[in-house]
């Protein structure tokens, strides 16, 4: 079925993007929560169309690591995409309090068999792997969002995403400086995958704090310098792990049917996670930390972007 925004009753906001603003709405035919991201873009209704045709094969996306697509339309210059609504948020948010390596491995195994549909059912490579777009839902499932899909979505993004920490494989780098856009390839995705774990693990951005101002710095440490790992106090499993994804060498990167393998991940499917719990602690921390930052008027120290 089609969807339109007489159907919507919009409710609160749920977060501001790079793009755009996320509303909860209530989608009054099928009494549906969903979230509604608004992407502006100044662009004329034939190449919104064709958007909205190239986004139409995320219908097939169904899978239970991925966040559901329920249809988008556009009204004068924004596109409006409608998907599933998580109602625990992004992963970036849930990090404060701490994330056991049992519920790290369980996420790990969520991106993971995530990244893979994609790949493998759907033929598309993420392109943009990071805490902020992994949300999390009270049942304590694990879904990916915001995947590159549409190339002229992803044209008209382009530019304007510029942000300050940088989830980029170094090949990705050196390509984008060479003006070569041809090197991406899964394997970029895997990178990302390994950084993000370690930042969900510390709860900040694994590159040091003095590379966040400084885009130019961050990108050469990246590039040149050694990989980030896992800090000690983690297990030798956990820290393999995210030592085959972070190899700079993209050749020599583990594939997703050797991350599925490891024993990291093997472990994690003969023991029982407690991510109902997990989540209603972590969501209970992020609400109160909300709390006394707006009373005090001090900003949270959150690392997200
Ligand atoms: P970004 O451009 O930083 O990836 P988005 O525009 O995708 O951010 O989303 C902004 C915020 O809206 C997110 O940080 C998240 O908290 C919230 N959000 C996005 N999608 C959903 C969703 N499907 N369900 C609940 N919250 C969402």
């Amino acid at each position: 079925f089609a969807i339109n925004m007489t159907q919507m009753q919009l409710l609160e906001e749920l977060g501001r993007g790079n793009y755009g603003t996320v509303k909860k709405v209530l989608h009054k035919p099928t009494n549906v929560l969903m979230a509604m991201k608004e992407i502006r873009l100044e662009l004329d209704d034939a190449k919104l169309s064709a958007i909205l045709m190239e986004l139409d094969i995320l219908h097939r996306a169904v899978a239970s690591e991925i966040v559901e697509f329920y249809g988008a339309f556009f009204i004068e210059s924004c596109v409006y995409y409608c998907m599933e609504y998580m109602d625990a948020g992004s992963l970036d948010k849930l990090q404060g309090a701490g994330v056991p390596e049992s519920v790290l491995a369980r996420i790990t195994q969520s991106m993971v068999k995530g990244l893979k549909f994609l790949k493998d059912e759907m033929q598309i490579i993420h392109r943009d792997v990071k805490p902020t777009n992994v949300l999390v839902n009270k049942r304590g499932d694990i879904k990916l969002c915001d995947f590159g899909v549409s190339g002229q979505l992803e044209k008209s993004l382009a530019k304007t995403n510029i942000g300050c920490q940088s989830y980029m494989a170094p090949e990705r780098i050196k390509g984008e400086s060479q003006n070569n856009l041809g090197t991406y390839t899964v394997s970029s995705d895997v990178w990302s995958l390994g950084l993000s774990m370690i930042e969900i693990a510390l709860g900040r951005y694994p590159y040091p704090p003095e590379t966040y101002q400084n885009v130019f710095a961050q990108l050469t440490a990246i590039v040149n310098g050694p990989p980030p790992e896992l800090p000690p106090g983690h297990s030798t499993k956990a820290i393999d792990f995210v030592s085959r994804c972070l190899v700079k060498e993209p050749q020599s990167r583990a594939s997703y049917a050797e991350l599925l393998e490891h024993p990291f991940l093997v472990e994690d499917r003969t023991r029982e996670v407690d991510m109902v719990g997990w989540v209603a602690s972590a969501v209970a921390y992020r609400e109160a930390q909300k709390s006394s930052a707006s009373s005090t008027g001090t900003a949270s120290p959150s690392n997200s972007a």
